[in-house]
């Protein structure tokens, strides 16, 4: 069911895995984003107010008379610019403080962007203080008059606020990717059961059609593909059922027909060790044992040809002359015909070639079939006609008798396996009942179908229908 190797496990974690590397990402460069967004805005204003102090400044750090009133300016501007603002004169001397008690007034700022700021370059720079416990940006701007320098402004402002936002936001982040995460996973579990519950259900399925439980079917709940693969299972037990039953019903069929002739051998060969007979008596007993093994001769062949033809399509295969094979096939059987004073017709029969694509050998054994059965069926005196047409793209032989036909109700069935309509006569003329079923496969095998017209007296006629491939 779980375990690590199913679907369900796979996917979930798949899932998860490929929202967590998304988040991340998403997460990193947005964090990247908002803070360069934050600190360029800050920045900006900083050196903006920097400078605004700057232009104010110049006048009196030329001049410098009273370091209390430019301390009282770089209040004002700290308070507008939320930042400790310090100025200095040329020599890098603070002459101006907005942090009044503890300041640096009088003192050298002795700092490399105060040095910039007063070689005319502006200044900034982020660091780490330990004193207010956050990160600091320093900004020096020069302060000129007539482009000369005077002195510089230097600003100094804690980014904790923006750190703080920044760390909400990355804080919202991890909540959104963990609440995804539970939500995508929890979804992809069910969803993922409902799919491999399925599988497993046709797993189950199978391993009990693997123990021989060939009734089953599974409901179709679904038209999805797992729902058309449950269908097509269902199709493949129902499949695998009738061949069971019918294998079964062969074997059972094979076996009976197999008892009865044994069955009178056995008692031949046991009257015959048990009674003292005569000469004539023996030559009858051993004539009969000669039928009886016959009988099973002819069973075994069928039996063998019936095997054959299930193995047609691995079969080697050819094109063949229909009317060539005919011909053969009667000039053999017609001595057969000539010793029951039966006359065999062959008519109608076009010029060769009519082409079929198959195994002539199998096609040999319906038409063998066909005229055994009429010789067998007729009585003397009768006459049997074979002929071959052509239809369309189709070849039609036709063998017809005068025979003694063949009851309504047993036409249905005379093309299953080891049925008869004439119990007795079939037995008496060595039938296995098993001529016509192979008649029938044999030409389905081929693509084609056999077709059958009798009533009771009026003799028989059959019909076999083949594409033909050209003549
Ligand atoms: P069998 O070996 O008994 O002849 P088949 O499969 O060849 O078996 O034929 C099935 C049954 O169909 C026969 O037992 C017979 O009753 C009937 N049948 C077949 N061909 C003819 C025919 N030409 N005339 C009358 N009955 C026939």
């Amino acid at each position: 069911m779980g375990g690590f190797r199913s679907i369900r496990f796979r996917l979930t974690v798949t899932f998860l895995a490929v929202i967590l590397v998304v988040m991340i990402i998403i997460s990193f460069s947005l964090y990247n984003l908002l803070q360069r967004y934050h600190l360029s805005h800050f920045q900006e204003n900083l050196t903006r107010t920097g400078y605004l102090a700057a232009e104010f400044v110049a006048g009196y750090l030329r001049d410098i008379q009273d370091p209390a009133r430019l301390s009282g300016l770089a209040e004002n501007f700290s308070r507008q610019a939320r930042a400790r603002v310090l100025f200095v004169d040329v020599d890098g001397v603070v002459v101006g403080d907005s942090v009044r008690i503890g300041g640096l007034l009088g003192e050298k700022l002795d700092r490399e962007e105060v040095i910039a700021a007063l070689a005319g370059q502006e200044q900034v720079s982020i660091q780490y203080s330990k004193q207010t416990r956050q990160n600091v940006m320093q900004v020096a701007v020069p302060v000129q008059e007539s482009n000369n320098p005077v002195g510089a402004v230097f600003l100094a402002a804690g980014l904790k606020e923006i750190y703080q936002t920044l760390t909400d936001i990355q804080k919202f982040l991890l909540l959104t990717t963990l609440v995804v995460m539970i939500g995508v996973g929890g979804g992809c579990i069910v969803l993922a059961g409902r799919f491999t519950g399925k599988i497993e259900l046709l797993t189950s399925a199978a391993a009990e059609m693997a123990e021989g439980n060939l009734n089953l079917q599974i409901a179709v709940t679904s038209r999805d593909e797992v729902g058309r693969l449950a269908e097509q299972f269902n199709v493949m037990a129902r499949r695998l059922n009738l061949i069971t039953r019918n294998l079964k019903d062969f074997a059972a069929n094979v076996s009976h027909e197999l008892r009865t002739p044994l069955t009178s051998l056995s008692i031949l060969v046991k009257s015959m060790r048990e009674y003292s007979m005569d000469l004539e008596q023996q030559e009858d007993f051993l004539r009969d044992i000669d039928q009886e093994l016959e009988r099973l001769i002819n069973l075994v062949k069928d039996l063998l040809e019936l095997t054959r033809i299930e193995h047609f399509r691995d079969a080697p295969k050819e094109t063949f002359c229909l009317v060539e094979l005919t011909e053969e096939i009667v000039n053999q059987i017609t001595p057969r015909f000539q010793r029951q004073d039966l006359r065999l017709i062959a008519r109608e029969i076009p010029p060769p070639p009519v082409n079929i694509y198959g195994s002539p050998s199998q096609m040999r054994l319906v038409i063998h079939n066909l005229l055994d059965n009429a010789l067998k069926y007729t009585s003397p005196g009768g006459w049997v006609r074979i002929a071959i047409a052509l239809e369309g793209n189709e070849a039609m032989i036709k063998v017809e008798d005068t025979g003694s036909g063949i009851p309504a109700d047993d036409l249905p069935h005379i093309f299953e396996r080891f049925y008869r309509a004439d119990r007795a006569r079939s037995r008496s003329m060595g039938g296995t009942g098993l001529g016509l079923a192979i008649a029938a496969e044999v030409v389905g095998a081929h693509g084609g179908r056999i077709e059958v017209e009798a009533g009771v007296g009026k003799g028989s006629a059959f019909f076999v229908y083949l594409p033909h491939s050209g003549s």
